[in-house]
């Protein structure tokens, strides 16, 4: 295992610290062990992704801190590669194809369990199979002890996102640098994808262009609608750089907007300002949501305001913390989320602004650097 195979890998100090974190919250939330099949979590506290398939691979982290992986045995030198030094920190037990693999899982669990977690993207197959392997033991989410850790971002994780951030608003730039119209939403969309991959993506995820009436459609799906004067241009592009996301959005419209669309963007411009900085440990996630709805309620669009203000971001571009009325939980420092209102009027125009941000021990940091005036595009 070297540096340059897996340039997305930390140093295996890290691995450790969130295996034993991860540990001492199930153990927080009376949770025996988490039982982690292959997803992102799986990535996140082994710093490989396994292949997902019909035959069970399964992380088996005890509250604890004992971690056991239970692997089909032709993968096992597959997962000694992957694991590189963390392997010695591993019992690592291989099946065979006439075993149950299941009752290897039970077999690894202390007499005392009464819970065990089980990671949210788990196959329906492997979950029901465990819960008779392991009745009469109750299974729950492991969500909540994986968020808790996954949602507070170290410095390197920031420095990750940061990159992506920038590698992002450089793909804008040179997209609302060309001409856009008489082309068609899924010509620019293809050209984005190529400047995100310039920039130094590995994936580019998305990258929504709705034009016209489209742009009233937050997830529009670029299709074939040529893009013409007149058009309101919502640009929502990202993807994952170094295996962190990046997401931002701009609204730039094909020559001169008229001034209703421009009053419009001056309100949505003023909200997503008032979120930003609304940001600092200890406010709840809504209040930053209410930040932006304030602003865009008070200038009458308030029912034009149809998704939450934000998502948290990291190796997944939706993950906790979720910023929308409801959510009463604190922001903590290094929680990373989108700011993303928007107002749309159905059969005319939209306009949305997105950039992430970063909960800082004072306040928030903004990653995304790129204009957010309404640019005035061809
Ligand atoms: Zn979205
Ligand atoms: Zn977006
Ligand atoms: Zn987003």
């Amino acid at each position: 295992m070297t540096a340059a195979a897996h340039p997305t890998r930390f140093a295996v100090d890290v691995y450790r610290g969130r295996l034993q974190r991860a540990a001492a919250e199930a153990a927080s939330r009376d949770v025996g062990a988490l039982l982690i099949t292959p997803s992102t979590d799986y990535a996140y506290l082994l710093g490989y992704a396994a292949p997902g398939f019909e035959r069970l691979t399964c992380l088996v982290l005890s509250a604890d801190g004992r971690a056991s992986l239970v692997v089909p045995r032709l993968e096992e030198p597959l997962a000694r590669h992957e694991l590189g030094e963390l392997a010695g920190d591993l019992a690592i037990i291989p099946w065979d194809e006439t075993e149950d693999p299941f009752w290897v899982v039970r077999d690894l669990l202390d007499a005392g369990v009464m819970r065990a977690a089980v990671q949210d993207q788990m196959w329906a197959r492997f979950v029901l199979r465990l819960r008779a392997a392991l009745d009469p033991i109750e299974l729950v989410e492991a969500g909540p002890s994986l968020a808790a850790l996954r949602r507070i971002k170290s410095a390197e994780e920031i420095d990750r996102l940061r990159a992506a951030a920038r590698a992002a608003d450089e793909a804008m730039d040179r997209i609302r640098g060309t001409r856009f119209s008489g082309r068609t939403e899924r010509e620019v969309s293809l050209e984005i994808r190529d400047l995100l991959l310039a920039a130094g993506h590995e994936s580019a995820d998305f990258a929504i262009v709705a034009s016209g009436p489209n742009s009233a459609s937050p997830h529009h799906d670029p299709g074939d609608r040529v893009i013409e004067a007149g058009d309101a241009l919502v640009l929502d592009i990202g993807g994952f750089r170094a295996g962190y996301g990046s997401d931002t959005t701009r609204t730039v419209f094909v020559g001169d907007p008229p001034s209703e669309f421009s009053e419009l963007y001056a309100v949505l411009h003023e909200a997503q300002a008032a979120a930003c900085t609304a940001i600092r440990p200890g406010v709840a996630a809504q209040e930053i949501d209410r930040a932006a709805r304030g602003v865009i309620a008070a200038a009458g669009f308030g029912a034009s305001f149809i998704h939450r203000t934000g998502h948290g971001i990291g190796m997944e571009t939706h993950e906790e913390p979720y910023i929308v009325e409801g959510n009463a939980d604190p922001l903590l420092p290094g929680d990373a989320f989108s700011i993303e209102p928007g107002i749309y009027l159905a059969g005319r125009w939209g306009a949305r602004i997105e950039d992430i941000a970063i909960c800082t021990d004072d306040g928030g940091e903004i990653l995304n650097q790129s204009s957010r005036e309404l640019l005035v595009v061809e």
